[in-house]
């Protein structure tokens, strides 16, 4: 709706300036004859000409493929804040689908909604999550051929909210029978368990989810959905006994604070203030405004009950829980020797009881170390007073981590296929979501940031295999000759990181093995030694000072295809061991709290090969993850984070063309547009633009591809403006459509 408020009229260097100002969709738009321009609610002024105010320019095209200049960022982004500000939050690039979080609820996920975009096709009606999930639904049960759907984004810019709306989509939109219909509740009840114990509040999202996530959902022949299996990739465990300031632990341990009953939590020996607790006093931050501890406490019971977990394993895991913060609490004295001492007696009491432990097993393992010598030999030596804060340390993120594991191995087994559904069903599909870490650059970026960031090297290799490969596979099929595009391959920033032996990945692995003198810094200095050359590695020595932003020594510069990212290799070497003195461990293996008797196997502790690192372990998931993502037929959601303050109604540009150029959109963009801007098969392209045309209205009676071609002769294409294909029309430029478009919509 357009109203029109007034007229303003003055002088403007000589020139008479006439200016009206409408209000549209909460926007001023000012059009002067001068200057034609819209002003922004936040006060920015844009020059738009008045005769271009149509629809497309006030909420911008719905696919970047229809964007007349695709090379310009600018223009993108303008697009993206367009609609961004008519709340139109969703955007394809071709069945790409790029989200702008609102940061407030919209009324357009509700059931009706669903019922919209069942059964219709990416081009008949708004752009929209449901619409990817349908779509992909659909194709896995026409094609046969397993789906996946990967997520990406920053942290905060939507992708776990994503996730959950498909699944929903899913829960409600999906056939079901009553054998399955309480596999649907467990699929969504998984949610808030691995959130409580996976995510956390961190400045950037008050639910940041600490680990990757893929996910499985399988359905039978007839498309209801009959099991799910959950795949789960490095979690952050460093929280579990540090947060920086502003930030909290998992969300597990406030909830049981604040909503634990006081019998429970008096079994459990707490006390409801965190800040009893060092554990969750670091980051000075018990409560977030957003969220409510308490009731979410009863969700995630009722969830735990939904899904199965029986009362015993559920006490179980808080006494697991509890323990952690207990560990946390442990204090140690020096002796005058040099020697550790425990001097928090109660907190080893409270522990025997609750990981059901040997207490004086555990007193001398958390202060001394057992190393074999030669095979036989044992020998027993202290620990210093730093040796022990970090062996408690360690050992509290090993028993959360296992524990962790243990839930979505549980997680797993209650949504298991079941054997006789599978034999019935014979063919099951599956579409896998995958809701994992974005790019991570933050002020100060360690070993955690370099994995999540190959991660993301190695999802936009696959990015690019996939799409390069749908492309070229699109155009075979139809018959029309493939057209080379330029992009930029970053297999060589994967190989920089896990190639064998020189890669970054084997380097740091070599230094855990043989430890030079100055651990972390000899690790820097083997990278030096080694990738020297390498056109994406930088150090300090090896710039000369020919670097831009200055860097410090004890760093190394990656230039990933999304920008250079500095890390610090403070902590690399400790973090990829990721050691648990041999002793602690069997203390633990011998708990009789079976969760943690079934977290810490006897096998680990007589195996004297060394466990794999860190990273290799990390980049074993990765290269699987792969395989399993290659399998499938992806479909991509690309969230976007509107601003850094959590707010709905801003549009930091700065922030967004970041996020553009590092989720490769305007590569994305350009690939899809190298040859063609726009293709639909014949009978939708009929479909749709027969009233155009005399011959083909209202009904055309011959060929599919001859109706188009009368069609498109009636309209006047020129031939290389459009290319027909076996099933489908391609046409080169957006205006050829726009045209088209416009036309059909003078005619209604
Ligand atoms: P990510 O998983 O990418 O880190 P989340 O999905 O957790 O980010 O989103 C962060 C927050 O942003 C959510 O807690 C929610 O408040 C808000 N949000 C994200 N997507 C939407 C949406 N589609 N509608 C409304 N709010 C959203
Ligand atoms: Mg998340």
């Amino acid at each position: 709706m357009t109203v029109h408020v007034l007229v303003l009229s003055g002088i403007f260097e000589n020139f008479t300036l006439m200016t009206r100002i409408y209000f549209l969709n909460n926007r001023l738009i000012c059009v002067s004859s001068l200057f034609p321009q819209e002003v922004d609610v936040d006060g920015r002024v844009r020059l738009v000409m008045e005769s271009a105010l149509t629809a497309r320019d006030r909420v911008g095209v719905q696919d970047f493929v229809l964007l007349e200049n695709y090379n310009s960022e600018a223009a993108f982004i303008e697009n993206l804040r367009r609609r961004f500000k008519e709340n139109l939050i969703y955007t394809y690039i071709g069945s790409v689908l790029v989200s702008v979080n609102p940061y407030k609820e919209l009324e357009i996920y509700s059931k009706q909604q669903m019922e919209r975009y069942r059964g219709v096709s990416f081009y008949e009606i708004s752009p929209h999550i449901y619409s990817v999930s349908d779509n992909t639904y659909r194709a896995m049960k026409t094609s046969r051929k397993d789906q996946c759907i990967l997520i990406s984004g920053e942290s905060g810019a939507g992708k776990t909210e994503a996730s959950k709306k498909i699944l929903l989509y899913y829960a409600v939109t999906c056939p079901t029978n009553d054998r399955m219909a309480a596999l649907g509740d467990r699929l969504l009840q998984s949610n808030p368990v691995l959130e409580a114990f996976g995510n956390a509040k961190t400045l950037r999202n008050d639910n940041s989810s600490r680990f990757g996530k893929y996910m499985d959902v399988q359905f039978d022949f007839r498309g209801v959905p009959v099991g799910g299996h959950i795949l789960n990739y490095l979690l952050e465990k460093s929280r579990v006994v540090h947060q920086n300031p502003g930030e909290r632990n998992f969300h597990i341990f406030y909830q049981l604070l604040n909503g634990g009953d006081e019998m429970l939590l008096k079994t459990l020996y707490l006390e409801k203030n965190p800040h009893n607790y060092n554990y969750l006093a670091k980051g000075n931050c018990p409560r977030v405004s957003s969220i409510n501890d308490k009731n979410d406490w009863k969700v995630v019971m009722k969830a735990l009950s939904v899904i199965g977990f029986t009362e015993e394993e559920v006490q179980k895991l808080l006494s697991i829980i509890s323990g952690v913060l207990h560990l946390g609490n442990i204090q140690f004295g020096e002796g005058e020797e040099g020697e550790t001492y425990i001097t928090t007696e109660t907190q080893i009491a409270n522990l025997t009881e609750l990981l059901g432990v040997d207490g004086s097993a555990l007193t001398e393992a958390l202060t001394h170390k057992k190393l074999t010598a030669k095979g036989e030999e044992v020998m027993i030596s202290p620990l210093n007073f730093e040796q022990a804060m970090s062996a408690r340390d360690a050992l509290a993120k090993a028993v959360y981590g296992r524990t962790f594991n243990w839930l979505v191995e549980k997680i797993n087994q209650s949504l298991a296929l079941k054997e006789e559904i599978y034999h019935s069903s014979k063919s099951s599909s599956v579409i896998g979501l995958l809701d994992i870490y974005g790019f991570e650059v933050l002020q100060h970026n360690s070993f955690e940031q370099f994995c999540i960031n190959y991660c993301n090297e190695k999802l936009q290799q696959l990015f690019i295999e996939l799409t390069l490969r749908s492309e070229q596979e699109e155009y075979e099929t139809e018959g029309i000759a493939w057209e080379t595009v330029q992009y930029f391959d970053n297999k060589i920033i994967c190989d920089l990181i896990e190639e064998k032996h020189k890669g970054i990945i084997s380097i740091l692995d070599e230094e855990c093995l043989r430890p030079g003198e100055t651990g972390d810094l000899s690790f820097l200095e083997k990278l030096e030694d080694t990738l020297g050359g390498h056109p994406h590695f930088v150090t300090h020595k090896l710039a000369n000072g020919k670097t831009r932003r200055v860097m410090s020594r004890e760093e190394f510069r990656l230039l990933h295809y999304a920008g250079e990212v500095n890390y610090n290799v403070k902590g690399f070497v400790d973090k990829n061991n990721d050691l648990l003195n041999r002793n602690l461990k069997e203390v633990m293996c011998q708990s009789d709290n079976q969760i943690l008797s079934h977290c810490f196997h006897r096998e680990e502790v007589m195996d004297q090969k060394r466990p794999e690192m860190a990273a290799t372990q990390f980049k074993n998931s990765l290269m699987k993850l792969m395989e399993i993502l290659m399998s499938k037929e992806p479909s991509y959601v690309r969230c976007i984070k509107p601003n850094d303050a959590k707010q709905p109604g801003r549009f930091d540009e700065v922030l967004v063309r970041h996020q553009v150029k590092y989720l490769g959109l305007m590569e994305n963009l350009r690939v899809r547009r190298a040859g063609f801007a726009y293709r639909r098969h014949f009978e939708a392209f009929l479909q749709r633009y027969k009233p155009l045309c005399p011959e083909t209205w209202p009904n055309w009676h011959g060929r599919l591809a001859d109706g188009v071609s009368t069609l498109i002769n009636h309209l006047g294409y020129k031939p290389e403006e459009y290319k027909l294909g076996r099933s489908k029309i391609f046409i080169r430029f957006p205006k050829t459509l726009f045209t088209t478009e416009d036309a059909l919509e003078a005619k209604n």
